[in-house]
């Protein structure tokens, strides 16, 4: 049956009603920071989502000017820890504002739950993530994006 219900961008927190016949994530995308992804916060949702495996991990994000020496030392040090991880890069300028929010909220602990069915995705308490994600720039010299510390758990597809 399809009902308004309740849901929440797990990025910046906005609330919004969506119609849908189930409660898993919709795609209609948040009209404030621009992240993809809502979750449904009726309790049949939350209860669902409390239910699966899931693992703490950080996020670590870094905006780096790489014109310089230190910034592109600093770089290489990232690019090479994370050469494994899939990188996913973003060329629309307005995903740096979902880049802000994730930074904002990526401070301490984030929650990742069982492994999704696309190599490198995850959902998490805080959206929709890929494990290391960069912005492309106009400007070539500056380098932003996240990547996730497992902190030495593997849950990795
Ligand atoms: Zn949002």
């Amino acid at each position: 049956m399809i009902e308004k219900r309740k849901y929440m961008c797990p990025t910046c927190g906005t609330k919004t009603e969506v119609e849908t016949n189930h409660w898993g994530e919709v795609y209609s995308g948040c009209k404030n920071c621009l992240a993809g992804i809502l979750y449904c916060i009726e309790p049949i949702a939350i209860d669902e989502r409390n239910g699966w495996d899931k693992i703490l991990v950080k996020v670590e994000h870094y905006r780096i000017n790489v014109s310089t020496e230190e910034g592109y030392a600093d770089y290489k040090v990232i690019e090479d820890r994370n050469k494994h991880l899939v990188c996913a890069a973003f060329i629309n300028p307005q995903f740096s504002t979902r880049m802000k929010e994730i930074g904002k909220r990526s401070e301490g602990l984030i929650t990742l739950y069982k492994p999704t069915q696309w190599k490198g995705q995850y959902v998490s308490s805080i959206g929709r993530l890929h494990d290391w994600e960069e912005t492309i720039y106009p400007n070539e010299a500056i380098k932003e994006g996240y990547y996730i510390d497992f902190l030495g758990n593997e849950i990795r597809v």
